[in-house]
């Protein structure tokens, strides 16, 4: 036995054809069970085929007489197009058509009724889903997951891949170089609750051309904003391929829904690339040192430290009580005392000729230069956490490992260019936010075509292509 899988067309008077799409051996098997893969996929691309090449002729039809004046158009010609769907590769055949007289345009000159209408190569959905999985994995791995699951072996390439992600990643950047396009594109949540606080960090990653870049990486800025009631919002860039990593900071506020009077709290490490972004910003800003890396460098002394655990301070204390007490009193705001203690110790630990004080030391004075150079965004720590407010951008570091950790991988042997990772950076935070969606083709509003003329014979030719 098998199963015959049929299409029935019935056009606008009423004829009908049929169309047989597929033949499905029913066999008393269990392998496959019902339809395999093979086969589902061949159905989806036949009736794909069909559909697409329908859609298209009623295109070309729709416009067989001019939106001004009604009369007819002349035929031009034909050309064959191809278009990338998420059920593979269809060609179709297009026609070209004078324009009217009515029009005042050169003699001769053409159109296509198909480009108006499918501008692009490639059908937003399948751009969608060839830049979404690109962003979630690399490439060639995305591209492979793509066409064994879909009949799309013939639509798209690795190189494919990185087009699409390079197309949408600047579609979703015209939305930051124009914020008022920002709420019709992204579909921007029209309110979220107040931001409690947004951390900043940055990542780096292996540049591609290491030749030319010795030792050079790729600088990847990212930050995640928090609300009140949990949410979060991501937003990332490669630092040299902003014009301002101020304006982007405030561009990324606005499309959060942030007003412009509400007073942020921003959270960064001591580098110098966020204290320009902080201070260009044109929004009322508090910035505050994060707990997290001040942890970090105590630790660092502490590791190499305590590998002596007689050793003692120059006050006569074990230098685990007295690393605990600097670290606390900057916990409580009394970063100055702490700043103090460090640089004795330093001192005296600078004057021992050994290896091992060596490191201590210069791990002493990474501390207290970190403390004094930033020391106007401490604040007391203790006093935040008690009325359970952020004290660390460890939120960051998170929100770092996020966009960067696995895909654009960190710890493997992935090597970026400064725009591939900036442009990449864009889809991936897009996506992680779930804001990701098909671009729209910009439809243009027809008229529907003449009741008196149901087939233009030129145009029903369309479906005699292959
Ligand atoms: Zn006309």
């Amino acid at each position: 036995m098998k199963m015959i899988i049929e299409a029935h067309l019935v056009d606008d008077v009423g004829q009908t054809e049929r169309i047989e799409l597929a033949t499905i051996s029913c066999e008393l098997t269990t392998d496959p069970l019902g339809m395999s893969l093979a086969e589902g996929k061949a159905l989806l691309s036949h009736v794909q085929q069909y559909l697409v090449k329908l859609q298209c002729q009623s295109i070309a039809s729709a416009h067989a007489h001019c939106d001004q004046c009604n009369a007819r158009l002349t035929m031009k010609g034909w050309h064959t197009r191809q278009i990338r769907t998420v059920f593979g590769t269809i060609t179709v055949r297009s026609p070209r058509v004078r324009h009217c007289r009515c029009m005042e345009k050169a003699p001769g000159a053409s159109f296509s009724p198909l480009a108006r209408v499918v501008p692009t190569s490639v059908t937003p959905e399948l751009e969608y889903l060839q830049a979404k999985w690109a962003a979630h994995l690399s490439y060639a791995t995305a591209t492979r997951l793509l066409s064994e699951t879909l009949p799309i072996a013939d639509a798209i390439s690795v190189s494919g891949a990185k087009r699409r992600v390079r197309a949408v990643a600047t579609a979703l950047e015209q939305t930051f170089a124009h914020p008022e396009k920002q709420e019709t594109e992204l579909q921007q949540p029209s309110w979220l609750p107040p931001i409690t606080a947004l951390a900043v960090d940055s990542g780096w990653l292996k540049h591609c051309d290491p030749p030319h870049h010795q030792g050079r990486h790729v600088n990847l800025v990212v930050g995640r904003t928090c609300f009140e009631g949990g949410e979060t919002r991501l937003y990332g860039y490669v630092h040299n391929q902003v014009p301002s990593a101020a304006n982007r900071l405030d561009l990324f506020l606005s499309a959060c829904g942030v007003s412009q009077t509400e007073r942020v709290t921003i959270f960064t490490d001591g580098a110098a690339e966020f204290e320009k972004a902080v201070k260009g910003s044109l929004r009322p800003m508090c910035r505050i040192l994060d707990w997290f890396h001040i942890a970090m460098k105590f630790r660092a002394i502490e590791q190499t430290a305590l590998k002596d655990p007689g050793l003692q301070a120059p006050n006569g204390r074990s230098m685990r009580d007295e690393l605990a007490s600097c670290k606390w009193l900057v916990w409580h705001g009394k970063a100055r005392k702490a700043v103090a203690r460090l640089m004795r110790m330093h001192d005296a630990f600078g004057l021992v000729p050994e290896e091992r004080f060596r490191t201590l030391s210069w791990n002493l004075r990474q501390t207290f230069w970190y403390l004094r150079t930033n020391d106007r965004y401490l604040v007391n720590y203790a006093r935040r956490r008690n009325k359970k407010l952020p004290i660390s951008s460890a939120i960051a570091e998170s929100a770092v490992n996020e966009v960067v950790g696995w895909r654009m991988a960190k710890k493997r042997q992935m090597r970026w260019s400064d725009e591939g990772a900036h442009l990449l950076a864009q889809v991936r935070v897009c996506e992680l936010n779930g804001e990701l969606r098909p671009r729209a083709f910009a439809f243009p509003q027809r008229q529907p075509r003449p009741a008196n003329d149901p087939k233009w014979d030129g145009y029903l030719m369309l479906t005699a292509a292959a």
